[in-house]
Order: structure tokens, then sequence, then C-alpha cells
């Protein structure tokens, strides 16, 4: 039973906590702009609640949990037309996905060189930091994307990987993931596709016709994928996935583990959270796949929207978008970006564009759209951008 005075304790800490939380920005107000994380999806708050003490690290304690993470699993399976080789494995995260992948890429070949276009994410330097590895950056084409002409003569005795960007971090532009393929093909080199963000839009995008490049395991030269429903899964943080072609190749970054329900344990972390994985399972449950067809059809329109009300202000694009990923290119960089944040709006700096990034998740609607215009324009007339 709680006491009087655990019940005014409580409350005390409650109203505490809330003084700070006010500091921050929300998803759910739709003024965080910038990010390629989102507010989950009203099932997944509900859910993660219900699984907040679960660890899926321990699954002899969590049987059930268990088979949520293969049931969520097996939708992403379906959608990436995995072989029944394959198997995935939950991680945090795109960072912890691409760090997964180059371990085992490391285990599998021995060998220590990444080719990679300069558009990678920044999780890489924290790999060759971590694993000893190199960086061999490939320059990007006027698309931003890698330019396949230079991989070839890039590769090497050392060559451990190749890495293709589905949905690149600035510009949410997508590497020739096909050539890409034929060439890790041709060439026996292992390839892995950071799709952390476009992992969860692309493959619905094509499926409703659009024409971009395929990502998914239909092309035999990608061996793995990794792919985050905290971006446009619209599940809760932390949740990504890292999908294998084979899964004898967890074997490569699993260890004994005594003192647990199992007797070995692949990847980088121990005690896992279960509550965002059955959340995630739930949103996958609730959307199915038509659901999610639906919903980037949503957020390609309501980019389309955007992209006329800014362009339509005077302001220009760094670059036609290929996904919901907007740059606008601007003189007074940082005043605009502060400006903004003063009338409580965020958009996020990509400096060597100078440019700054609006991303439009599931949240972002055309009235929260109609809501920013107004303020873009009067930021940019009172520091003279217009
Ligand atoms: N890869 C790409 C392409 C990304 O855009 C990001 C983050 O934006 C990451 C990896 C890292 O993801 P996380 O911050 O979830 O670890």
């Amino acid at each position: 039973m709680t006491s009087r005075s655990d019940k005014e304790k409580e409350e005390k800490i409650l109203q505490n906590l809330n003084q700070y939380q006010k500091k921050d920005f929300s998803f759910s107000s739709g003024h965080i702009l910038g990010s390629m994380c989102s507010q989950p999806h009203p099932i997944a708050k509900k859910t993660y609640i219900q699984f907040l003490e679960t660890n899926i690290g321990d699954p002899g304690l969590f049987p059930g949990t268990k088979e949520i993470e293969q049931k969520f699993l097996s939708f992403i399976l379906n959608f990436l037309k995995a072989p029944k080789t394959a198997s995935g494995h939950i991680v945090s995260g795109g960072t912890e996905g691409n760090i997964s992948s180059m371990w085992i890429a490391k285990q599998l070949t021995g060998k220590k060189e990444i080719i990679l276009p300069e558009s990678a994410h920044f999780s890489f330097e924290k790999i060759a930091s971590l694993m000893d590895m190199k960086l061999k950056s490939i320059p990007l084409t006027a698309e931003h994307t890698m330019d396949v002409s230079q991989i070839k003569h890039n590769i090497s005795n050392d060559t451990a990987a190749i890495i293709g960007i589905a949905g690149t971090t600035d510009v949410g532009a997508i590497d020739p993931i096909p050539e890409i393929s034929d060439i890790c093909t041709d060439e026996h080199v292992f390839l892995h596709v950071d799709a952390a963000f476009g992992g969860f839009i692309i493959p619905f995008l094509n499926q409703l016709g659009y024409d971009l490049p395929t990502v998914d395991f239909s092309l035999s030269g990608i061996n793995t994928i990794s792919l985050d429903a905290h971006k446009m899964g619209y599940a809760a943080i932390p949740l990504g996935t890292l999908v294998l072609r084979d899964e004898s190749w967890l074997k490569e970054i699993s260890v004994n583990s005594q003192c647990i329900s199992t007797q070995k344990q692949a990847g980088i972390l121990g005690t896992r959270p279960g509550a965002p994985v059955a959340a995630g399972y739930a949103v996958t449950e609730f959307l199915q796949n038509k659901g999610y067809q639906q919903l980037m059809q949503t957020i390609m329109q309501t980019t389309e929207y955007t992209i006329q009300k800014i362009t339509n202000l005077g302001l220009e694009l760094v670059t036609k978008p290929t996904l919901n990923v907007i740059l606008v290119k601007v003189n007074h960089l940082d005043e605009i970006i502060n400006t903004l944040a003063q009338y409580g709006w965020k958009v996020n700096k990509i400096d060597h564009l100078s440019s700054f990034r609006i991303v439009i998740m599931p949240q972002i609607t055309k009235p929260i759209i109609d809501e920013f215009i107004p303020i873009l324009k009067k930021t940019c007339k009172e520091v003279g951008e217009l």
C-alpha cells in the first residue's frame, strides 16, 4: 500500500520532472521538423508501457516476448523478400545495425577495409575506431549518390565490405543498390545496405509503383540490410533490425552466455528492452502492409505540398527530394535555425550543404506545414534571407 507521505513524494517528483520536460521539444507537437525519428503510433505507446519490464536479452524468462520478436521480424523479412535462410537481429538502431554488420563482415573475411560513399552516416567512424577498420570513401555524383564507377578500382585484397545507403542522412538519397549489388556479386565482396532511414519507406513506395532503386534481398549481392522501425516504421525508440541473408552468420557475433537462460548470446548488447519490440510489433499488426503503403503515400503527398509551399516563398532546395527529406539552401543558416528555435520550431542543420533539413515524418501533416510556413517566412525576412 502507498502511504500518504509516499503519495506526496511521488506527486512532488512528477511535478519536478514536468518542469524539465517542458524544456523539451516534442514530436507530438509537430514542431520537430528536422529529425528522422517520430512520434510513436498510439498503439506503440500503450504496448510499450505494458511490456516495460521485459528483457529479450534473457529470452528464457520471457518466451512470450521472444515469440513477439519473431513475429515482428517475420513482417520485416517478408517485405524485404528475405530467403528462407535469412534471419533478423533486433538492435537499438542504425548505429548498432551498422556496427553488428561490420563485425560479421570482419569475422567472415578476416579483412579490415570498408568501401563506403562520402554520404555514409558517422557511425562508420565509430566502427573504424572500435574495430580497427579502415574507411575508403567513394565520391558522390551530382545526385548525391555513390559514384559506382569508382568502386571496382578501390576494391583490394583487404576489402571486408562495401556499403550502400538507402536514404542518406543528409539528403535522403538512395545509392544505386542494384548496380552495387552486381559489383559485389562479381567481385565476391560482402555488401551491407544501410537502410536505417529508407528501409521502412522504399519497399512500400516500390510496391505502389514508385520508380525507386530496389532495396531488398531479391538482389543476390546483398548480405545484410539494417533498417530502423524507430525512424520510418512509426514505432518507438529504440528499435532497429539487422537482417542477415544467412542466419548462421549470427554465430560470428555470438559468445557463450553463462548465468542467463540461453547458452549463447548474439550481438553487442546484453540486457535489451522487450518493450520497443512489442510496441513495434503492435504497429505492424495495426497497420499491416496496406497501412504502411497508405502512410508512405500520404507522407510523399505532404512532402510535395511542403516543397511547393517552400519554393513559393522564393527559397531554393539543394536537390529534388527522392524521399521525404527536404533540404532548403540558405545564406543565413545559423540565424534561421536559431530564430526558428526561438519561435518553437526545430529544423536540422546540414552544414556542408549550407542548408537546413525538414523530414516529413508521420506526425507532420499539411496543417502543421500551414502553421510553419508563415513562421519560416517571417524568420527569413527578419534575418535578411528574403
Ligand atoms: N544510418 C543512417 C543512414 C542514418 O540516417 C542514421 C541516423 O539518422 C543512422 C544510421 C544511425 O541511426 P541511430 O541514430 O538510430 O543509431
